[in-house]
């Protein structure tokens, strides 16, 4: 570990938990056992506030992953995974829900550091959301329903469906959220009753390895969890087009993701894919301007604006627009820029290097671009990925920094006159994940929502999710939900059975 790193934990009231974890060598979890990559190759594990060494893991080959599949396979087709009763995998849930409870500080902190989201939101929102998502799931293996239908041939039949886990899931998720959707993913296969392999991302697999201790101990049989640590380009194709797959759940770039998508679909598996956003916030000239800079606070400024969901581009009724700038910016210039694992920290750094340039690209793209910046837009200190807040101003639907995802701390704001105006705008994109309107008018709010082409609306607000809402995006932003009812039921298959009798 770099002693920079060291001293970022030391001062900031780290746990002993923590710190042991980050010293031991890491595994991934393969058939209930410990195991080392078959190459012995391994991956670094870096602190974005510092750009220096935590730790490493190992870099998994197709060996590794071949191993983890059949075993998922093995332990789905099991007696004791197939006869484990609804109530006995709920158990078996909730107590992996209290452990990650009790574990929430060491996640949270090792989350923080290897990720570099600031610590309050990360407890707050990360870990706490993910303990509530593994407990609304808990509730549902006894509650999974098939029907007793009707039929209309002669003589006597029982006729009726039954719900069935589809099979082995091969699971992908992104570093912007790791814990949180590794959770999503988790949660909703294992209430169906499915075994699963997750490959988390690359810049982000240590709080994948801490659950797998909790899952370990909580008691799951082995092989119905297993944690593959690697290069999504390495063994990505080779996970989504395997033929004892029969799930995909991705997470992530809709680049990747239509790739992921093609190539499942070259085994019929089944697949789900969230991908990018450039979600509109719609503000109108009678909405409440708090509540709007409050919603920019917890999607395009919250987690450094790495939020698929963010609100990232924004329509402001002409009345207001002047008014609703200076609100925003003045918020953005009192947050405090600081390391992840300060309680007092607003917003830590960005990812990686690659992301810190891309964003510094698109901060210049956009002035050049003729948009107006009204705060921010600077980098913060000599080390790590630092950027401000930035707020641009006067933007139109032909720039870049309003068309593309920059998934950075980066709003762009443009104002406009009338309510249909403002529908057009909002859904002349290629992504169509969420969006938001700001109106104390709710019929019509109510008449926004219906026209915006969005996985999900908001109205007063931005980026609240529940377990009990379904998620997932419209048009380039992905295909199928998670969470809610709707997740669970992409976990299932149909068998209907016949009865003469
Ligand atoms: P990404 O580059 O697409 O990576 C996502 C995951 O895919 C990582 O685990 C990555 O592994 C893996 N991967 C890379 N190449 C692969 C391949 N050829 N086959 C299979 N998997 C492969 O996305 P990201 O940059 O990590 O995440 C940011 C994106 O995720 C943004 O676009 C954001 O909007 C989206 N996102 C969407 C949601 C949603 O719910 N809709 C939520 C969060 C994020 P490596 O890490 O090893 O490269
Ligand atoms: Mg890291």
């Amino acid at each position: 570990m770099d002693s920079k790193v060291l001293s970022h934990l030391q001062d900031n009231n780290t746990q002993p938990q923590t710190l042991d974890f980050l010293s031991q060598p890491l595994q991934m979890y393969v058939d209930g056992q410990w195991i080392n990559a078959h190459s012995n190759e391994r991956i670094t594990a870096y602190d974005p506030c510092f750009n220096a060494e935590i730790t490493t893991f190992p870099s998994a080959s197709s060996i590794d992953l071949d191993k983890a599949i059949c075993a998922a396979r093995r332990t789905f087709d099991s007696k004791e995974w197939r006869d484990m009763l609804p109530l006995q995998r709920e158990t078996l849930m909730h107590k992996l829900a209290g452990l990650v409870e009790q574990h929430a500080d060491t996640l949270a902190q090792i989350e923080a550091l290897d990720a570099g989201k600031a610590i309050a939101g990360c407890r707050d929102v990360d870990i706490a959301g993910s303990v509530d998502v593994l407990r609304y799931f808990a509730g549902w293996p006894s509650k999974i329903e098939g029907a007793v239908r009707p039929v209309s041939i002669p003589g006597e039949h029982v006729a009726m469906t039954v719900k069935e886990p589809v099979g082995v899931v091969g699971a992908i998720v992104p570093w912007n959220w790791p814990f949180n959707m590794m959770i999503w993913k988790f949660a909703a296969a294992i209430a169906a009753g499915c075994t699963l392999v997750l490959k988390p991302a690359q810049q982000t697999s240590l709080s994948a390895i801490y659950f797998a201790k909790l899952v370990e101990q909580a008691g799951f049989p082995a092989g119905a969890f297993n944690l593959i640590t690697g290069k999504g380009s390495v063994i990505g194709n080779e996970m989504v087009s395997h033929p004892l797959i029969s799930k995909v759940s991705f997470t992530g770039s809709t680049e990747i993701g239509k790739q992921v998508g093609a190539m499942a679909s070259q085994n019929l598996a089944h697949v789900t894919l969230e991908l990018g956003g450039k979600s509109p916030m719609v503000v109108f000239e009678d909405a409440d301007i708090e509540r709007v800079v409050a919603a920019t606070q917890q999607s395009v400024f919250f987690n450094s604006g790495q939020v698929c969901s963010a609100g990232s581009r924004m329509y402001v009724q002409r009345k207001i627009y002047e008014e609703v700038i200076e609100a925003i910016s003045s918020k953005t210039q009192a947050m405090k820029i600081g390391l992840s694992l300060d309680d007092s920290t607003d917003m830590g750094p960005v990812i990686s290097t690659s992301q810190y340039a891309n964003i510094i690209d698109y901060i210049s793209i956009g002035q050049r671009e003729g948009a107006r910046l009204v705060s921010g837009g600077q980098t913060v200190g000599d080390d790590g990925f630092f950027i401000q807040p930035t707020v641009f101003a006067d933007c139109n639907n032909t720039m870049r920094i309003v068309r593309e995802e920059i998934f950075g701390p980066v709003l762009a704001i443009q104002p406009f006159d009338t309510e249909e105006e403002a529908i057009q705008l909002a859904n002349d994109n290629e992504y169509g994940l969420a969006a938001s309107v700001f109106s104390s008018d709710t019929s019509r709010a109510w008449r926004c929502v219906k026209q915006i082409k969005a996985g999900t609306v908001w109205i007063n607000t931005h980026d609240m999710v529940d377990p009990c809402l379904p998620f997932g995006g419209f048009k380039n932003s992905g295909l199928g939900k998670d969470l809610g009812p709707e997740q669970l039921e992409q976990f299932l298959q149909t068998k209907t059975v016949w009865l003469e009798v």
